[in-house]
């Protein structure tokens, strides 16, 4: 493997350093993220106060700016002119990566239109650490930020997602919690498998698996764990395998060996099966003719 360490020295000026944090448990910084917010010209950060508690904990003392979601169009602009004057910079969010439902997007795509190098100093992100500890099939997934906060809207958002096969992962807040769940009962059915991750990598940590039922069901009979910050994950949409009328072929034959008209096997095997009675009676037909 490349060994790509780098010194705090290492830091490029006119860069701009996209930094995650942790979701909860301080030591989860990486090395990389210290060395680097220690070495920078200065943070850009969702919340100053506590990103400098972070920094605190890390001992770095560097000048904060603040970058939230209602300053980050005027703020990006200042910030391209200071990086293009050759200062380098770090932009963090109060936890997880940022961007990821997270101010910075405007930031960074502004960066990147004036080839502004833009530089990722990856670690926890709240989606990413939930699916590697459910269970649920990650291969494919969907991330679907916060369900809307007003129930038709949420239920419209569900219905989109209804035959999406990929597991689809959600984040929550307590006091969404409840509705949400309801929606995802009426509109994906109670028996969609899920889990539910509760206050990961804190002292409260909690993984609640089983059917959307189940789930609801756990949180209604406790309301006390209703407490914290949810990922809710669901399992995609896996349809039934249609059977074709071939699949009833042995039975079939049997049926005729037993000489019972093709209308009488024809109805049992409708009964039986759920298949439209053409297909059926056409494979009769065609087995008692071979
Ligand atoms: N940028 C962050 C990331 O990379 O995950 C997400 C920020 S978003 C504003 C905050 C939401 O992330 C919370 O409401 C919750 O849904 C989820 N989240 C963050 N930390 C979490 C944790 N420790 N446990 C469970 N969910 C968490």
């Amino acid at each position: 493997m490349e060994n790509n360490s780098q010194s705090p020295s290492a830091i490029n000026s006119g860069t701009l350093y996209i930094v995650a944090t942790p979701i909860g448990n301080l030591k989860d910084i990486t090395h990389r993220a210290i060395e680097v917010l220690g070495s920078v010209d200065w943070v850009a950060a969702e919340d100053t106060r506590h990103t400098q508690k972070l920094l605190q904990a890390m001992a770095i003392k560097r000048p904060l700016i603040s970058l939230h979601d209602h300053n980050e169009q005027a703020r990006s602009e200042q910030l391209l002119e200071r990086l293009q004057q050759g200062e380098s910079g770090a932009l963090v969010s109060d936890a997880g990566t940022p961007l990821i439902n997270d101010p910075g997007f405007h930031l960074v795509k502004l960066l990147r239109q004036q080839d502004v190098k833009v530089v990722p100093i990856p670690g926890p992100s709240a989606v990413i650490t939930a699916l590697s500890a459910a269970g649920l099939p990650t291969d494919r997934f969907s991330y679907e930020g916060f369900l809307p906060a007003k129930n038709q809207k949420r239920l419209q958002v569900l219905e989109s997602l209804q035959t999406d096969t990929r597991t689809l992962v959600f984040y929550e807040s307590p006091h969404r919690l409840m509705d949400s769940l309801q929606a995802l009962k009426t509109v994906l059915g109670e028996k969609r498998q899920m889990v539910a991750a509760r206050e990961m990598t804190k002292a409260f940590e909690q993984f609640v698996p089983g059917s959307i039922e189940e789930v609801l069901r756990y949180f209604t009979d406790h309301p006390d764990k209703v407490r914290g910050e949810f990922v809710l994950m669901v399992m995609g949409d896996v349809a039934e395998p249609q059977q074709e009328a071939g699949d009833y072929d042995e039975l079939i034959v049997s049926m005729l060996k037993q000489n019972l008209p093709v209308k009488q096997i024809t109805d049992i095997l409708v009964d039986y099966s759920g298949q439209k009675k053409k297909a059926i009676y056409s494979r009769v037909l065609e087995l008692k003719g071979s």
